[in-house]
């Protein structure tokens, strides 16, 4: 019998630790950054990354020789969790979306001269420019206006080889960080005729700023501008040694991103939907109404059971599948982790969608006004139902290896989990 929650010493200080470094440090700076103006901003995180390092809390999903912590999957969850408590948590430890997938990729995917220049500072988190410390950092371009991003094979950015150097054209949008990036990871079509329609695509490394690399725009959304930048590629040329990973492994090359990004993202979703639980508790046993607190009311009650029976599904469905690609070596085909990601990402889409709105229903309209942090976490909580695989997208692979289990083996059973049940 090997089922044990506990976690070894080692990683529970280390879960204590970014726990206090976060109430401690983070959020006052954070309270400090929001009152003012933008370069208070980057004054804080500039202040609480110092902090971090410090703290040897740095940079907790690499490996120690490029100077990070060497936490697993699972031990990531715990630090994951814990750091998205605040909006800010997850930058001041380097370990932020999309930087964080971008590493593991660069990390797995680069050649030697790939990783000293692009991995090096981006695991340092920035670097001297004229003897002076610059940010460096990092955005991931697949998704295009035009063709449904959740079909990479459609992608119609192209790319034709010139020589020594590849000349790509396109149109991406939603590129997350893009503004103020120093490289980005392009997925750009470069066979036209593949084998299978997966192995249409690559992956480049590209400079910026390049020319014919332009940001065409900072995308308004519904929670206003959080740099998802909309991006025209004009006669870009990038030289055969930007090429990451070989040609047509562009998909390969996303999965094996996407698998551990998804998960990282439910870790950071689990912290916000304790957050909104923890004020949905905290409201009705201060709230008065018909007689007593809402706290003893059986509707409002009804409402923390459903969000706590739901965060814990959350956390077990993370932990099980963190525990798998630690078991993996980030490896599907040695432990095939692809099923239970796709499912705990649905599940913690959904709940943490669904625990923000029930907070804001017993906040009543306090919930709904701009006083609490929940109307923003609520705007931020929709995009986690399509961005990295839309729901039907997870439902759909979900069903296949469902059926697929029942085909070949006559059971539902490796489906399910996996799990000796
Ligand atoms: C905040 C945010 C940040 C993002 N950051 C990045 C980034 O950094 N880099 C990047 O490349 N992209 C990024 N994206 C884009 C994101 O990955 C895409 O939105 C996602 O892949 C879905 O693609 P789409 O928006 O084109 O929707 P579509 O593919 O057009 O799908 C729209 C809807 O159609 C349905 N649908 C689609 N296909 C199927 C199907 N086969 N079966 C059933 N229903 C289906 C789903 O309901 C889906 O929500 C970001 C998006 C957001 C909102």
């Amino acid at each position: 019998m090997a089922i044990d929650f506990t976690f070894p010493p080692e990683i529970d200080e280390i879960r204590f630790k970014v726990r206090a470094f976060i109430s401690d440090v983070v959020k006052p700076l954070e309270e400090k950054a929001r009152a003012g103006e933008r370069r208070d901003l980057i004054g804080a995180i500039i202040e609480m990354r110092a902090a971090a390092k410090e703290a040897g809390l740095w940079l907790p999903h690499m490996p120690k020789e490029w100077g990070g912590m060497g936490l697993g999957h699972v031990a990531m969850a715990a630090v994951s969790a814990e750091a998205a408590r605040s909006g800010f948590g997850p930058f001041a430890l380097n370990a932020q979306a999309p930087d964080e997938g971008n590493m593991h990729t660069l990390l797995h995917w680069g050649t030697d001269k790939q990783k000293q220049t692009y991995l090096k500072p981006l695991c340092d988190g920035g670097q001297l420019v004229d003897g002076k410390p610059q940010a460096f950092r990092s955005c991931f371009a697949m998704t295009e206006p035009e063709v449904a991003g959740s079909d990479p094979t459609l992608i119609q950015t192209h790319a034709y080889q010139d020589g020594d150097e590849w000349v790509i054209n396109g149109h991406k949008w939603f590129i997350s960080g893009a503004a103020g990036a120093n490289v980005a990871i392009l997925i750009a079509r470069t066979e036209e005729d593949p084998e299978v329609a997966n192995a249409a695509n690559s992956a480049f490394l590209v400079d910026i700023p390049s020319p014919g690399w332009e940001i065409v725009r900072d995308i308004e959304t519904m929670s206003g501008s959080h740099n998802h930048c909309e991006i025209r590629i004009t006669d870009l040329r990038v030289h055969n040694d930007q090429m990451l990973g070989g040609r047509g492994q562009g998909h390969l090359l996303g999965q094996y991103r996407l698998g551990p990004a998804r998960l990282a993202h439910c870790m950071r979703w689990i912290g916000q939907a304790e957050v909104a639980l923890e004020m949905m508790v905290d409201r009705s046993l201060n709230r008065y109404s018909h007689g007593s607190f809402l706290a003893e009311k059986q509707g409002i009650q009804w409402m923390i059971a459903d969000s706590t029976m739901e965060l814990y599904q959350c956390k077990l469905m993370v932990l099980h599948a963190a525990s798998l690609i630690d078991k993996s070596g980030n490896d599907p085909s040695v432990v095939d982790f692809r099923g239970e990601v796709s499912m705990a990402k649905h599940f913690v889409a959904n709940s943490l969608w669904r625990i923000i709105d029930r907070a804001i229903q017993v906040h009543g309209a306090l919930g709904y006004s701009s006083d609490t942090p929940l109307g923003e976490m609520l705007k931020q909580a929709r995009w986690s139902r399509f961005a990295d695989g839309a729901d039907e997208i997870h439902q759909m692979r979900i069903a296949e290896r469902t059926i697929a289990d029942w085909k070949d083996n006559h059971t539902v059973k490796n489906a399910t989990g996996k799990l000796p049940l």
